[in-house]
């Protein structure tokens, strides 16, 4: 659990026409997974060809290097990690080369126990490795089962039950792709038909851009080989809850994306009408943090009957603040992103809707701005409990230390942010509007407990 941390997106596309275009615009699609990097590779002819490299989809994969990647079938991946890991060599898909032919691997989510088969396969079978990445790992016990057992989808599920963590991957063995999702479901991964061919991708959105009709989600534990026309499914219904992350649908995902049956835009808004049956407040008008909390405030602003506001100019071409190293770089890069509209938020008491509270930089600063351009009352309300614990599965949140929440109490919280109100949704106002039950969603961020092993933690019992 070193390496950097995955909250990527995967895709696979399997046609009967070269297939780069149409992943480069679903990679565009699942762009906000992953900013830091971006890949594809496609085989034809009997070998793999890979474009990949640093930034943005359109910068890593120029249009004009589409016309070289040749093939009907591929994988591609947006990598998102915390920063100073802009290495090229980490970046996805990864392809290896083994006595069975090619093996590419794009990998979302974080193998909880990766140091530990690493250490195992250094030590008693002398293999070295060149990247931080998960996915290399993955990548060559895959090729060792592979030269073992030859059946693709023994060698993956042979790879599984080594693996614990998350992981939504998508391979592709020679010719033959494949979309797996690990037994807790941690992160989405769903399947759609194209016109001509078949995708699998972590978000539904992509399969919408592609003028495409979703099929279904893949089941938690799943293995699931796409043919350019169909697909065939090894499932093997494992015997806990799943553990889906909240944290997708509270931030992560795209509000038109649907996962596991639940669309993130309607589950936002859900959180909003619960918040504000759970937390009401006083005020003339309701505003989100764009983007983050745009569709949280709506939700809140229908069910107080009040007034919603576009009261902050994002501006749309500053890049991530959350990632930046420096405290001081995170709340000047805040108050230079988001400038609030005066007019609107003059003499107004306003209630301002996020997502969540991590560090409280977002909201410090915001709040302080609201009140310089006159605003009489401002009253914060979160779409997420408290977050107080490291994400092991893919967030960004990696230790105790950077959540405000773990060293001061929500009164606290409230005076640090400088508003006149503060409210959190509850664990189990935050379930309610998710409408799944609480024992097949990952929660763990917010009440510290793990529905995997993970050592110094408390694991839940299934
Ligand atoms: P903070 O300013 O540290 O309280 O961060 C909270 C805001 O950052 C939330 O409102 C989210 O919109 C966003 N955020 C939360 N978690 C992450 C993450 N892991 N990566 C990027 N942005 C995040």
């Amino acid at each position: 659990m070193t390496g950097p941390k995955h909250s990527c997106g995967v895709v696979g596309i399997k046609a009967d026409f070269d297939i780069a275009s149409a992943m480069h615009t679903a990679l565009m699609i699942i762009q906000h997974r992953g900013q830091e990097s971006a890949g594809i590779t496609a085989y034809n002819d009997g070998s793999m060809e890979t474009v990949k490299g640093n930034g943005l989809v359109e910068t890593a994969i120029p249009k004009e290097d589409l016309v070289k990647l040749r093939g009907k079938v591929g994988v591609g991946h947006v990598r998102y990690s915390a920063a100073g890991q802009k290495d090229v060599v980490n970046t996805q898909p990864l392809v290896a080369t083994s006595s069975f032919g090619s093996v590419a691997v794009a990998h979302n989510g974080d193998i909880t126990n990766s140091e530990q088969l690493k250490q195992k396969y250094m030590k008693e079978d002398g293999w070295t490795f060149h990247t931080k990445s998960d996915s290399e790992l993955i990548n060559k016990i895959l090729s060792k089962h592979l030269s073992s057992v030859g059946d693709p989808v023994k060698a993956i599920r042979a790879t599984m039950s080594e693996l614990d963590g998350a992981y939504a991957l998508t391979i592709l063995i020679n010719d033959r792709l494949f979309g797996v999702r690990d037994p807790y479901a941690f992160r989405p991964l769903c399947i759609g038909k194209i016109d001509g061919g078949i995708i699998v991708v972590s978000e539904s959105a992509a399969i919408d851009a592609l003028r495409g009709e979703f099929v279904r989600d893949l089941e938690p534990g799943e293995i699931c080989e796409i043919t350019k026309d169909t697909y065939k499914s090894d499932i093997v219904k494992p015997e806990h809850p799943r553990a889906m992350c909240m944290f997708e649908w509270v931030y992560f995902a795209r509000p038109d994306s649907v996962i596991d049956d639940r669309g993130v835009y309607e589950v936002r808004k859900r959180i909003g009408e619960v918040l504000a049956r759970e937390c009401p407040a006083d005020a003339d008008l309701v505003m989100p943090i764009p983007d983050s909390g745009r569709a949280h405030a709506i939700g809140y602003a229908i069910q107080m009957g009040l007034p919603y506001e576009e009261g902050f100019m994002k501006n749309r071409f500053a890049g991530r603040t959350f990632i930046l190293p420096e405290q001081s770089q995170r709340e000047f890069a805040v108050s230079t992103k988001m400038i609030p509209i005066g007019r609107t938020v003059k003499d107004k008491r306003i209630v301002i809707v996020d997502d969540s509270i991590v560090r409280g930089t977002t909201l410090k600063k915001l709040v302080a701005m609201l009140r310089k351009a006159g605003a009489k009352e401002v009253h914060v309300r979160v779409g997420s409990p408290p977050i107080i614990a490291p994400c092991y599965y893919g967030v960004d949140m990696t230790t105790r230390d950077q959540f405000i929440a773990n060293h001061y109490s929500v009164e606290e919280i409230r005076e640090i942010l400088g508003a006149d109100s503060i409210g959190y949704i509850s664990l189990d106002g935050m379930v309610e509007a998710f409408g799944f039950k609480k024992e097949d969603l990952c929660l763990a961020c917010t009440n510290a407990i793990y529905p995997t092993r993970i050592e110094g933690e408390e694991c839940r019992r299934d």
